[in-house]
């Protein structure tokens, strides 16, 4: 069944009238209202299709999310962990981590997500790589079902505990034997390779700093095996590549190269300290990148340097990181704090708000290893946002309604389509109910934290 809206705004031109026609799970046609086809116009004539009014609105696709720690929503604004870097960082929330549940994974997924789709994201990654007290990536997976939400799963892993010179507690940590069988299961279960796929497995150890050289090896061989994308943590500050240094041998890019994680198929966080030769490798290789400069700015990491990224051809694309190290999911602000920490570092000239936006688009698309989203044209994905400029953040932005969404505040989306499917209308959702789900956050957060305080009663 086609819907229209109007009005579309192409390629940041105003246009009052502009009309997308969506048609089972893609866009079907694109382009001004007048030159609508005949038999959309009989179709919405007739009651078989459904017209959105979106006069006033920019309409663009759907923002992708390429790197997030959904539990972490459960341990925001934690005392112990508001002003450490890194590895302090880490060790002070392990503790607490240690003591969640699949409840509290299913529930923090849930709200991790309600907040994304309501800041413009409509297709995410999740990196999860704890697992304790019988949780599984399947809760992960069965909260993006409830939500509609197109979802790349990225099973993560910690093999080397603090008996071994690892970061994490040993017990977080897992056998490399049952990381390995458990990845296997998922991508059978769930990995859906097709077009428009709602669901993608991705294999991700978390870090050079908390899984062995030979996981990492195994988990790259897996992952060609079946397929599947994979994804880690790389340089994300001074001390991660001192570690790697002392410990490898290498820098972390080199490191990367050395097990076989560089190529297409591969996407690494952070990234703030790649180094020349490793975004000369990455560009080489089309290894991706996930920007979180919200996060880097959080814990002091420092700037990345997407511009000499993306001049050296390296798929760069946005992730808005654990909410314990960006406390606010909002993935448009991630666009604004995008451009703005890169004029901070390299001139008022370093990014655009219009690059930032395909950053969040096209960018993410490119680094999960899709060409079906981040685009609106016939034949993609039908993941459609659409923000109202009428409120009082845009007040007087009409001149620039595209780069008004980055330079201004940005507010909640008023409708989300993902896969064909209204989740979000008139800035509500759809079929979920928030404020319950909020409230049975609320809970888990604090029982959460008297489960780490009286761990005996857990
Ligand atoms: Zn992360």
């Amino acid at each position: 069944m086609p819907r229209c809206w109007s009005p579309w705004t192409p390629r940041g031109a105003r246009s009052p009238t502009g009309a997308v026609v969506i048609e089972g799970p893609a866009v079907a046609w694109v382009g001004a209202t007048a030159e609508l086809p005949a038999a959309y116009i009989d179709a919405l004539r007739s009651g078989q299709a459904e017209a959105i009014d979106l006069h006033g609105h920019v309409v663009m696709p759907g923002l992708v999310n390429t790197h997030h720690h959904m539990y972490q929503s459960l341990t925001r604004a934690v005392p112990e962990a508001q002003d450490a870097e890194l590895f302090g960082w880490l060790t002070n929330l392990y503790l607490l981590w240690a003591r969640i549940t699949p409840e509290m994974i299913r529930v923090s997924t849930q709200t991790a997500m309600a907040e994304l789709m309501l800041s413009g994201c409509t297709t995410t990654s999740d990196h999860l790589y704890l697992f304790p007290n019988g949780s599984r990536l399947d809760d992960s997976i069965a909260a993006a079902e409830v939500m509609g939400m197109r979802f790349h799963a990225a099973r993560g892993s910690m093999s080397v505990g603090r008996s071994l010179g690892g970061l994490p507690p040993d017990e977080l940590v897992e056998s490399e034997e049952a990381i390995l069988a458990d990845s296997e299961r998922l991508v059978g279960r769930y990995h859906d390779a097709g077009r428009h796929a709602m669901r993608r497995i991705v294999l991700a150890p978390c870090s050079p700093f908390s899984v062995s050289r030979e996981l990492m090896r195994l988990s790259a061989e897996l992952a060609r095996e079946r397929g599947v994308s994979l994804h880690t943590h790389l340089a994300e500050n001074d001390n991660d590549v001192a570690y790697s240094r002392e410990k490898f041998g290498m820098t972390p890019a080199q490191y990367a190269e050395d097990l076989g994680w560089v190529g297409r198929d591969v996407w690494h966080a952070h990234c703030v300290k790649l180094d020349e030769a490793g975004i000369a490798l990455f560009g080489r290789t089309g290894t991706g990148v996930a920007h979180c400069p919200c996060s880097n700015m959080r814990l002091a990491s420092g700037i990345a340097p997407i511009g000499a990224m993306r001049r050296a051809g390296v798929p760069v694309g946005l992730g808005v990181d654990g909410s314990a190290s960006n406390d606010g999911a909002h993935l448009l602000g991630e666009a604004r704090q995008a451009m703005l920490l890169q004029r901070v570092g390299y001139g008022p000239a370093a990014m655009t708000a219009r690059e930032a936006l395909e950053i969040a688009t096209l960018g993410g698309a490119r680094v999960l290893g899709r060409d079906d989203i981040g685009a609106l044209a016939p034949g993609m994905s039908a993941d459609i946002v659409a923000f109202d400029l009428q409120d009082v953040g845009h007040a007087g932005a009409g001149h620039d309604p595209v780069a008004a969404l980055v330079f201004c505040q940005p507010g909640s989306v008023a409708l989300s389509v993902i896969n064909g499917l209204v989740v979000i209308r008139e800035g509500a959702f759809e079929k979920l109910e928030l404020k319950p789900l909020l409230a049975r956050h609320r809970k888990l957060a604090r029982a959460l934290f008297e489960r780490a305080r009286h761990p005996h009663i857990a």
